[in-house]
């Protein structure tokens, strides 16, 4: 992989103020994937691709990364940024919504990284848990959503998206077969992980 690119992507991406995964965020991250080195990870949003590429680097001998995007112009940056970093063998873009794609997938896998529309992420959640391999783990960023989630908060505009939030984290922490942390860093982070049945 092409480091030295990839800071270059970064760079471009900050000053464009495209969302991507935040330092903190993506040092937690990596130190799941790391002890996991996973097979499969599914990503919803894939914006110009960075954290793809960043999440490439712990893949197991052999692994990919299935990544979705809805917006047709960062699906064409995000294709010649993996390009460039050399790391278009390990992952696959998907252009479309989010949405109407991952009832279509089949696959299984490892870890899923759920980081696209705010308001949908219950929705992921259930295909996130539909497609999870028995021992995986599933990852929400901007869970916390500067904030607003566990104020009171309740500005129109950004209502039903905190709404939603508020239900992700509720569904993950009652839900007898996940175990939930939700972490500060970044804009909030929550990680899954799927408890084995058998303990
Ligand atoms: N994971 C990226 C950042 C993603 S930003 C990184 O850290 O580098 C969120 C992206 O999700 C945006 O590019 C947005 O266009 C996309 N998105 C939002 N809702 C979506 C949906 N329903 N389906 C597909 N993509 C979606
Ligand atoms: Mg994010």
């Amino acid at each position: 992989m092409d480091k030295q690119e990839l800071q270059k992507i970064k760079e471009k991406a900050l000053k464009e103020h495209i969302p991507i995964i935040m330092d903190d965020t993506l040092e937690v991250v990596a130190k799941i994937l790391q002890e996991k080195r996973p097979t499969r990870i599914l990503e919803i949003g894939t914006a110009v691709g960075y954290s793809a590429m960043c999440f490439s680097e712990y893949l197991a001998e052999n692994g990919v990364i299935d990544t979705i995007e809805r917006d047709e112009q960062r699906v064409t940056q995000a294709k010649e940024n993996i390009k460039k970093v050399e790391v278009e063998e390990k992952i696959n873009i998907y252009e479309g919504d989010a949405v109407e794609l991952l009832p279509t997938f089949q696959e299984t896998y490892d870890i899923v990284f759920i980081d696209a529309a705010k308001g949908k992420y219950p929705f992921f959640l259930k295909e996130a848990m539909r497609m999870l391999k028995p021992d995986g783990i599933i990852l929400a960023d901007n869970i916390l959503y500067k904030g607003y989630v566990l104020s009171d908060y309740n500005l129109h505009k950004q209502r039903t998206a905190v709404r939603n939030l508020r239900e992700y984290i509720k569904e993950t922490t009652e839900n007898p077969d996940l175990e939930t942390q939700i972490l500060e860093v970044g804009d909030g982070l929550a990680i899954s992980r799927l408890k084995n049945k058998n303990e």
